[in-house]
């Protein structure tokens, strides 16, 4: 028996913490180049998989060793940019290669049968490229002045632009930019949220046509994503626009990477392979030579800190375009407001005046539902998710208890559960709540042209079918709405020209939290929703922004007031340094999830014993585990244990000989465990 003329290996979509984490070896009657897309069996069943490289080793037999099943006739590999940027990911947030690389390409790619793609082929029409719409106004003095040092040097920037400074216009130039260089480059923009995209995609599409862009994100059906996928793999799409998730898109001409809003905690992928797609786009624009572009009103902490050390070039934009001004700060002190107080009488006033004028107000309160829990007026029972430590949410449009958690849901029960009493009520106010009491109070009130105002209310319950978001926008956009409620949803990015009153009703919760980042992102939050306020110059000179607050003397309000992010700024990282907390140290997260708290603490604990062995310990510290802030979800019991180090490289190292020992440990009703590296929420 001879063995096949080629040995490959093959990356396959195997689990991280699997015994077959690395590639497997195939035999192939054809040579195939690096990240060739191939389907090969594995168990009972074909899967997609990559080419990594030659196989190393002895042959197996012809019949003992298996074969590649087949290609995907007329795909071109994945190129090697793409295959390192994959092989750092997986090594850096301790994930298997295959995992990442296969997560990284459309569902539908990995579900096409051989026949299915080759029908796909045989329909394929070639995408054209549009010819430039809109034309371009002429920049303002700080726009010009970042984009001729993002033309001239070499980077990363980080665009530290005001909130309605324009940054997105300097996105677009730089664009036109690196296309106009080279007529094959392509460019890469990425946004935090998905509700941001449709805004984006209209204003690259007004300016490079149709054909030249291309979304990516999780809210497209499978379909649509391969379309793009696609795209952007063959260079037909020049512009790449996305979530997190674009990071990985296969771009093989790739000239320039833009992350907007870089601050925004949703960059990190919260499963599986927890990765930064900021942190990797500044390794992908290394890889790659790709200019990279990260922009902020309110950067991280991490990323303004590499910029005061001049690893990154700052570029300022202090200013709103065309004389716009910064909304003014306005603190409410709660604790001198009647009992019970919602919305106070003086913020009621401006908002009523705003009415009155046509102008808009937008209000949030970070809950959505109606009331956070529900209680019995006579015993002591609440609404506790049976499944979760947590509280299940009353929302009264369809008379449910919901956990947002875990998602049980069920209707609300006609008597108290324990005792039978009648009366049982909402305690807390959400967003839904909200909407219904600014809808009553101003009920009277009216637009200068003599209608009634209108309330309306955005978050993730009025925005989850298809085109309602869109459809919401809309009627902001228009004027149709004079008040809008929402989450934090409604905060970021969006450039709404009628608004000239933003409050945060109960925003500071946040502060009290243990997560040593609560303040950075409280500021974040605040100067980033201040920011929908008094875009448009012509209504910007009463623009206001709100907080209620019970803490008014907090150093945080002193420097949001002023909209001095700098002075912020200064503050946190000498706290930070201080304490030897991140950027001044780096992190990771051991979690661990089982049956029973005890378990899973055992197991981190075992972990945390057996590291002491390990080369770098002395160089690492690993803190004692504790249960997570909701310790059960599911019911399952989650504990989690910091690991902290002032050397990146020392904790990558520990990271790497640790995984193969936790591997190892066997602990009787242990579910799962996983590493986070660079957590966010501690
Ligand atoms: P940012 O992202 O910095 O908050 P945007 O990019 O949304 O700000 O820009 C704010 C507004 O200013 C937008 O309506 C945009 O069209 C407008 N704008 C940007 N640059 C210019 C310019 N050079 N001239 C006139 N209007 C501009
Ligand atoms: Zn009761
Ligand atoms: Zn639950």
């Amino acid at each position: 028996m001879s063995s096949w003329p080629h040995r490959l290996a093959v990356v396959v979509p195997t689990p991280a913490h699997s015994t077959i984490a690395g590639p497997l070896t195939y035999g192939s009657e054809f040579a195939l180049p690096p990240g060739t897309l191939v389907r090969v069996p594995l168990g009972q069943r074909d899967v997609l998989g990559i080419v990594w490289g030659e196989a190393d080793g002895d042959a197996l037999p012809a019949g003992v060793e298996k074969k590649i099943a087949g290609t995907l006739e007329g795909l071109p590999p994945l190129g090697e940019g793409w295959r390192r940027l994959v092989g750092f990911a997986a090594a850096y947030y301790q994930r298997s290669v295959g995992e990442v690389a296969l997560a990284a390409v459309p569902p539908q790619l990995r579900e096409l049968s051989p026949e299915q793609w080759e029908r796909r082929q045989r329909r394929k029409t070639a995408t054209g490229e549009g010819a430039p719409a809109d034309d371009p106004p002429p920049l303002t003095d700080e726009q010009a002045g970042a984009l001729s040092q993002i033309r001239t040097e070499p980077g990363p920037f980080l665009l530290f632009g005001a909130t309605g400074s324009g940054k997105t216009e300097v996105y677009l130039r730089a664009v036109a930019d690196v296309l106009a260089a080279d007529a094959a480059a392509q460019a890469l923009v990425m946004v935090p949220e998905i509700n941001l995209t449709p805004q984006l995609q209209a204003r690259f599409v007004e300016r490079f046509g149709e054909g030249a862009v291309v979304a990516l994100h999780s809210g497209m059906t499978n379909p649509q994503r391969l379309k793009a996928w696609l795209a952007a793999h063959t260079g037909a799409a020049r512009i790449v626009l996305g979530t997190r998730m674009a990071v990985f898109a296969s771009i093989p001409k790739l000239a320039l990477i833009v992350v907007d809003e870089e601050h925004d905690p949703s960059y990190k992928q919260q499963e599986g392979a927890r990765y930064s797609a900021r942190d990797l786009a500044l390794y992908r624009g290394k890889l790659e030579g790709a200019k990279v572009v990260l922009g902020s009103a309110t950067p991280s902490l991490e990323s303004w800190q590499a910029s005061e050390k001049g690893r990154y070039r700052r570029l300022a934009m202090p200013s709103r375009v065309g004389q716009g001004r910064l909304p003014e700060v306005r603190l409410v002190d709660m604790n001198h407001q009647p009992r019970g107080t919602v919305v106070s009488p003086p913020l009621l006033l401006a908002i009523q005046e705003r009415i009155a004028r046509g102008e808009q107000a937008l209000l949030f309160l970070n809950r959505r539902g109606y009331a956070p829990v529900l209680a019995c007026t006579a015993c002591d029972w609440k609404s506790e998710c049976p499944n979760c430590s947590a509280f299940r949410v009353f929302h009264k449009i369809d008379r449910t208890l919901r956990c947002h958690h875990c998602g049980f849901t069920e209707r609300v029960p006609r008597a108290c559960p324990t005792c039978g009493n009648l009366d049982i009520a909402p305690v807390g106010r959400g967003t839904e709540q909200l909407e219904e009491h600014l809808a009553t109070l101003f009920a009277g009130t009216l637009r200068p042209d003599g209608q009634p105002a209108r309330v309306a209310r955005m978050d993730a319950d009025t925005t989850r079918a298809k085109g309602s978001l869109e459809a919401q926008l809309g009627e902001v956009h228009s004027g149709a709405v004079d008040v809008l409620v929402g989450t934090q949803m409604v905060t970021k990015g969006h450039d709404f020209r009628r608004i000239t009153l933003v409050a945060a009703l109960n925003a500071e919760s946040a502060l009290f939290s243990s997560d040593f980042r609560a303040p950075e992102r409280l500021f974040a939050l605040l100067m980033q929703a201040g920011g929908r306020a008094g875009r448009d110059a012509s209504r910007a000179g009463h623009s206001q922004m709100w907080v209620q607050t019970w803490h008014p003397d907090h150093p945080l309000f002193a420097a949001l007031r002023k909209h001095d992010y700098p002075a912020f700024a200064r503050q946190q990282l000498a706290e930070r340094e201080a304490a030897a907390m991140p950027p001044f140290s780096f992190q990771a997260l051991v979690r661990a999830d089982a049956r029973t708290q005890e378990v899973a603490q055992a197991f981190l604990r075992a972990a945390s014993e057996a590291a002491q062995e390990l080369p770098e310990a002395d160089q690492v510290t690993v803190f004692p585990p504790v249960p997570m802030a909701v310790q059960r979800v599911a019911n399952v019991e989650r504990a989690q244990m910091v690991v902290e180090s002032v050397s990146r490289p020392a904790l990558q190292r520990f990271l790497a000989g640790w995984g193969p020992v936790l591997q190892g440990q066997r602990v009787k009703g242990l579910i799962r465990w996983a590493v986070d590296v660079d957590p966010l929420a501690i």
